[in-house]
């Protein structure tokens, strides 16, 4: 590759591009790497070349492929990172200074590797343009993998797999994400990759002549509902991401319908309905496979309309529908942004913005900071297999009863989702209800489903969702605030529940006590002489509980006839003084 294949690349996004300036840092690289091989031979230009290519695929802008040219410099040669600053400015140290410090991945087991993340972590915070230079020196120096020894290989390209083309993902850059994947997958699964290839390549280009026919009959109806088409064309699933997804679908390939599917791009959203409606009316769409990707996006930012139809000939066929500034998005992802913001000619005032991650694309750059901060005391081990779970493990949509979408790992649940929306929802979660049914907190939620959470303000966390909550983050939090319940509060309510508990126990006994009272025979009552004579209306003292045997004394009550007490009882010695004519003989009648 040379030089000027790189000028006429960009020439076709940005014929105002500082030519002259990628002519200087080519120039540069070029004598500093003086002499330097790759391991296949090819001078190191070439690998320089590569990545600014890439680069410049993604239509970034000259500074950025200007570092991309000098990325190796500062790591490789002489060169320092004054030097850099001294001839290409503070825009361009900066970045290829991001780019050493990222310096290269060395594998001394998971804690290097995992250092290694964290650094890129930090970068991506600071200026993402650094992590796409990585992305594309990382691209290349795969397509160049088989010049490495095997086990090297294959620990590059499962590295890739699990973190750089997931992160790829999660910025939106679709394309570049396809393409990490299908070089590595060779390389980590190679039997596979042989299945696969046998399995489906007659299917591919059987499916592409057959979407030819089809890619015309669209158009003309198209034409003739007076809406114009930017372009139509078949694309072919990535390989890798078929293999993923047949592992979800027992293997089974005829399951698989967008295998290849037909791509429409037309001028704006209401032309995106349109199409859709005029594709419907055609055929006939399979339930449940629409998707509105427009009103509802990725996570990712991901837009564009799907839907799967029962086309010509019965045969099932996947459309996407999008206007050509989504479908750029879907491929460049948050490189896109750059490309936007350059175009309305904001330079210098974007330049400024362009540093910092731009905050609605970049939420999840900010939610991956906070779980670095969360995770920091992580042993790398732990580091390595939440950040997979967390961030990059087989994402679920779901819902909010708003209609707001939150992304979550597979297997995740109510619990999860609650402290996703946030930290008090979770804290005072107290039920959940899925698509409108409750559920159990512990029920794992499935893609689309809408999740009500049921709060109540008494509520604490429970030790007992630790055992199912599938995030980082519901575990961290859970955790932390039964950490943060200060010693005292811990009592307050230590004390509470002790209190109810008694106060329990003492309504439980006296249940107790008069059950058994009930259950006790009731014993005949006494009968008493009062003045030598039965059939008053008597009453037993409670305060000197007199027993048949005693010595008694009776007293006239105004209502409730004669009380018995002991003779020598305070109460009616008392009686007796005031009242003395109420003081009556009494004595017990024999049973
Ligand atoms: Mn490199």
């Amino acid at each position: 590759m040379t030089i000027d294949t790189l000028l006429k690349k960009i020439k076709t996004y940005n014929p105002d591009a500082d030519f002259e300036l990628i002519k200087k840092a080519y120039d540069f690289a070029k004598k500093a790497h003086q002499g330097q091989k790759r391991e296949s031979g090819e001078d190191y230009i070439q690998h320089l070349l590569r990545t600014a290519c890439c680069l410049a695929e993604m239509k970034l802008s000259a500074n950025t492929i200007a570092a991309g040219l000098l990325h190796d410099t500062v790591e490789d040669t002489e060169i320092t990172n004054k030097d850099i600053q001294k001839e290409f400015g503070k825009e361009i140290a900066f970045l290829v200074e991001g780019i050493s410090k990222l310096g290269k991945i060395k594998y001394h087991g998971v804690q290097r590797h995992v250092e290694n993340l964290r650094k890129i972590f930090l970068a991506m915070a600071k200026d993402i343009r650094v992590v796409l230079i990585k992305f594309c020196d990382r691209l290349h120096n795969l397509e160049t993998l088989n010049y490495l020894p095997p086990e090297k290989q294959k620990r590059i390209a499962m590295e890739t797999l699990e973190i750089y083309a997931p992160l790829c993902y999660r910025l939106g850059m679709g394309g570049l994400k396809g393409r990490l994947e299908d070089v590595s997958f060779p390389y980590v699964y190679p039997k596979e990759y042989q299945e696969l290839l046998n399995q489906v390549k007659e299917q591919y280009e059987e499916r592409e002549k057959y979407l030819k026919k089809v890619n015309s009959v669209v158009e003309k109806k198209l034409r003739k509902a007076g809406v114009r088409v930017i372009e139509i064309h078949s694309r072919s699933k990535r390989y890798y991401s078929l293999y993923k997804k047949l592992q979800r679908y027992d293997n089974d390939l005829s399951k698989i319908y967008d295998l290849v599917a037909l791509r429409i791009i037309v001028k704006d959203v209401k032309d995106c309905y349109r199409t859709l409606g005029i594709i419907h009316k055609l055929w006939k769409p399979l339930p449940g496979r629409i998707k509105d990707y427009i009103a509802m996006p990725k996570l990712n930012t991901y837009r564009s309309l799907h839907t799967t139809v029962f086309c010509l000939g019965g045969k099932i066929i996947e459309f996407q529908i999008r206007t050509p500034k989504m479908h750029k998005e879907a491929e460049f992802g948050i490189a896109a942004h750059w490309y936007y913001s350059e175009q309305r000619g904001l330079a210098s005032r974007i330049k400024k913005l362009i540093t910092k991650a731009p905050e609605k694309k970049l939420q999840w750059v900010k939610q991956l900071q906070e779980w670095q901060e969360e995770a920091k005391d992580f042993s790398p081990d732990e580091y390595l297999k939440s950040l997979k779970i967390d961030f990059f493990k087989n994402r679920i949509f779901v819902f909010t009863p708003r209609g707001d979408v939150i992304d979550l790992p597979d297997g995740a649940t109510a619990v999860d989702f609650a402290y996703a929306v946030h930290t008090e929802v979770g804290n005072q979660c107290a039920g959940a209800k899925i698509n409108e049914k409750m559920v159990s907190l512990s029920q794992p939620l499935k893609n689309e489903d809408v999740v009500e959470i049921i709060i109540d303000k008494k509520r604490i966390p429970s030790q007992d969702w630790l055992k199912f909550v599938k995030t980082n983050m519901a575990r961290s939090r859970i955790k932390n605030w039964f950490k943060r319940e200060s010693q005292s509060s811990r009592l307050i309510k230590g004390k509470q529940i002790l209190g109810k508990a008694i106060q329990d126990i003492k309504i439980k006994e006296k249940k107790v006590i008069k059950s058994l009272k009930i259950s006790l025979k009731p014993k005949k009552k006494p009968k008493v002489f009062i003045a030598g004579k039965t059939g008053y209306l008597i009453n037993l003292a409670k305060c000197c509980d007199p027993k048949p045997g005693d010595k008694i004394q009776a007293y006239i009550t105004k209502d409730q006839g004669a009380s018995v007490h002991k003779i020598d009882c305070a109460r009616l010695k008392q009686a007796q003084k005031k009242w003395p004519q109420k003081i009556i003989q009494a004595s017990w009648k024999k049973q």
